[in-house]
């Protein structure tokens, strides 16, 4: 049940919505909808948040978050089966608390969960209409946050802007022949920095090296730890688990230079309930190459909200070494796949507090 009254919608952006016609593709965030959230802070306070038509920022060309990357972001998603009236969301809670510990790391305010809640329940309920319905389909929501005081001083900004955008998005998972480029020189994260946050500096940071991945023909890089440079940390927006001998690995949070995913937390407690054995370790590279080699590691996949679980079909090296998985999109993989995308689809039970209905 939607906890907070919804937002107000005006005549004109009801109008402007129930016009908005879905295109065929739907490419990973190009599709905007025609309304987005905002509520400024200033003074200590946050004000009411508001419906407003989507449209660009007045920020001064000073702003903070221009200069000195103070943004956070999050993402989450809503679904509405066709077999449901209303539409719900994936365990919004999480996301929420994950946005003010991000918020805490880089030193802006918290959002009040009411804030929060209420944008994100009221830009799904008033977004219903555009919720495709089929497998692997949702209304991505994207909350953010921005420093927008003005002036140049290298200095905590006193005013910032909460946002949130949606995309209505497609079943996104096109291939069973991921590639992945083992990164071995540059690195995202390091213990003590901002790794486990959710700010858009790691992935400034992370361009780079995934921009030089893809011209190898690699489709996304695969972060080691900044200290050895060999055990595995996760990919640029999704986290990575291992399949060796039948049973789950995947990195630890422990050094908290992981952002730690909400879908990787889901598939631990799905794996739990499929009595799959599933390990928090530190995982070196090498180890998990000579067991692909000895056929002890036949699966890999990466997982996000974003594309769910994606099967890893081959890891790469600069050297031209490739690992290829005995599956491309193993089994356990697959099972787990299916089992989120029931749940997500409502055709079975979840855990308790997955189902958000709005
Ligand atoms: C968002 C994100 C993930 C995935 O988190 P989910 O909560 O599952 O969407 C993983 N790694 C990074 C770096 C991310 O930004």
């Amino acid at each position: 049940m939607a906890r907070y009254k919804f937002l107000e919608l005006s005549g004109d952006l009801k109008t402007k919505i129930n016009n908005f016609k879905l295109p065929e593709k739907l490419d990973f965030g190009q599709v905007l909808t025609p309304i987005m959230i905002v509520s400024n802070y200033k003074d200590g306070e946050w004000e009411p948040a508001r419906i407003l038509p989507y449209g660009p920022f007045q920020i001064d060309p000073s702003a903070k978050a221009l200069h000195y990357g103070q943004q956070i972001f999050e993402g989450m998603k809503a679904y509405k089966p066709s077999s449901h009236q209303t539409p719900h969301l994936f365990r919004p809670l999480a996301n929420y608390e994950r946005f003010n510990r991000s918020a805490e790391r880089m030193a802006m305010p918290s959002i009040p969960e009411d804030i929060f809640m209420q944008s994100v329940e009221s830009i799904t309920h008033h977004l219903s209409s555009l919720i495709p319905s089929k497998d692997g389909e949702s209304l991505y929501l994207r909350p953010f946050m921005i420093a927008t005081q003005k002036g140049l001083g290298l200095s905590c900004s006193t005013e910032y802007i909460f946002s949130v955008i949606a995309c209505p998005v497609g079943n996104i998972f096109t291939s069973n022949n991921v590639k992945v480029f083992i990164e071995r020189d540059c690195c995202r994260a390091v213990r003590g920095g901002t790794g486990a946050a959710k700010v858009a500096g790691n992935y400034g940071a992370s361009v780079y090296a995934t921009t030089m991945s893809k011209k190898r023909g690699f489709d996304q890089t695969m972060w080691l730890d900044g200290l050895d440079r060999k055990y595995i940390e996760e990919l640029s927006g999704m986290n990575v688990f291992v399949v060796i001998n039948g049973e789950l690995h995947t990195p630890s949070l422990n050094q908290e230079t992981i952002l730690p995913g909400i879908t990787r937390d889901s598939v631990i407690q799905m794996a739990a309930r499929l009595n799959i054995k599933v390990h928090e370790v530190k995982i070196d590279i090498d180890d998990v190459l000579s067991k692909i080699k000895s056929g002890n590691c036949t699966e890999m996949f990466a997982c996000g909200t974003a594309s769910l679980i994606t099967p890893i079909a081959l890891l790469g090296e600069k050297d031209g070494a490739t690992y290829q998985l005995r599956h491309a999109y193993g089994p356990i993989t697959k099972q787990l796949r299916d089992i989120l995308i029931d749940i997500h689809m409502r055709r079975v039970e979840a855990p308790a507090g997955w189902i958000y209905e709005v």
